[in-house]
């Protein structure tokens, strides 16, 4: 049963194609235990770069029936959660995470909770820590985004710039320092630990070369509604915010909200932000009937004043800086002087004066294109 449910997940992708044949062909031997191996060897088969890893890559958060959030562990650099709805027929899935490895793992561990198909994925931004795991998904898997979101991938902006950077260029230099650090070690636990580390970023660099930009199939301006089974999921653009093009993926019935990176239990990234469409999109965000929010990092949230503690650190951070702005202050002035200190209870790594300086960079950028 487990080979037809991995062959179900796999068939069609470039990855699965020729070890989901290899598995239908030799299901006529019909041993149990040729068909354990024969498990393994599809999985090993259909394992793409840089997906070893020692135990789970996620922590599967059920919060209602059917609806979990796949938290990365660590054991496999995956950066992005996933958010997973089970419908009567078929799953959707939102967000493929930093690499084909990424989305490989999630699809494997899925079956520990499912044996339906993966039909539907959701980018919620086209950030490389939520869609680059996209050329996983067999072809008849419409995989959906926002028209901007979908212009980015394509045109290669989640395969540059600032996000990608950030989460893929700096690995290489992470790696040399770990080196340096296990050759300045001798204490044997820290060597463990390090040794540990040094295995998991070597093995997201090498799923990193792997990705395809894989752009979604269909996309939407305002909003979607898909009706599978007894189950409801609006697929919903209310505004500009963390980007140009985050969709939120909202349950009515079962009162779940999935937010990708527009509302986190941190302050989101903000190198591409509209600062203050982001505060009228939140607003727009309140008029829904939610309890629980699956945001695109970190554990499910449960406090809808989220929203407000995020509009009152943009309009804050807004604020300051735009009016040092005015004063002819530089950026990095600014970004050592603005204090947001006062949102500490809220965002606890806020620890003194100063903010980074990419949001300051994004603010003074949009305030000189208004001149
Ligand atoms: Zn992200």
């Amino acid at each position: 049963m487990r080979v037809l449910r991995l062959a179900r997940f796999l068939s069609g992708s470039r990855l699965g194609r020729a070890a989901t044949l290899g598995i239908l062909a030799a299901l006529t031997v019909s041993a149990a235990v040729a068909a354990a191996s024969l498990h393994a060897t599809a999985l090993q088969e259909a394992r793409p770069p840089g997906a070893d890893y020692d135990g789970d890559a996620f922590t599967f958060h059920k919060v209602r029936e059917g609806v979990y959030l796949a938290v990365p562990t660590g054991n496999l650099t995956a950066v992005g959660n996933a958010s997973v709805v089970i419908n009567d027929d078929d799953v959707l899935i939102v967000d493929s995470h930093t690499s084909p490895a990424g989305a490989w793992a999630l699809l494997h561990e899925l079956q520990r909770i499912t044996a339906k198909p993966v039909r539907y994925v959701v980018n919620t931004h086209f950030h490389v820590d939520h869609v680059h795991g996209n050329q996983v998904y067999p072809k008849d898997v419409q995989i959906i985004s926002h028209e901007f979101t979908r212009e980015m991938i394509a045109t290669g902006r989640s395969w540059s710039g600032h996000a990608y950077d950030q989460v893929v260029g700096s690995v290489p230099s992470q790696i040399s320092k770990l080196e340096r650090q296990l050759e300045a070690t001798t204490d044997p636990g820290d060597r463990t630990d390090l040794l540990r580390q040094l295995r998991i970023r070597k093995n997201f660099l090498a799923a990193t070369k792997a990705v395809v930009p894989t752009p979604p199939n269909v996309t939407l301006r305002d909003r979607m509604t898909l009706y599978r089974g007894r189950r409801e999921i609006q697929l919903l653009f209310l505004g500009r915010g963390h980007t140009a093009g985050d969709v939120v993926v909202y349950l009515p019935k079962e009162r779940v909200l999935m937010t990708g990176d527009l509302l986190l239990k941190t302050v989101p990234y903000m190198h591409d932000c509209y600062p203050l469409d982001w505060i009228a999109t939140l607003e727009r965000l309140k008029q829904l009937d939610f309890d629980v929010i699956l945001g695109g990092h970190w554990e499910p949230l449960l406090e809808r004043e989220r929203i407000d503690h995020l509009q009152a650190y943009l309009r804050d951070l807004w604020s300051q800086a735009s009016q040092m702005h005015n004063e002819g202050v530089a950026a990095e002035e600014a970004a050592r002087r603005i204090d947001l200190r006062s949102h500490a209870a809220h965002y606890p790594n806020i620890k003194g004066l100063g903010v980074g300086l990419v949001p300051v960079q994004r603010i003074y950028e949009l305030l000189d294109q208004q001149k």
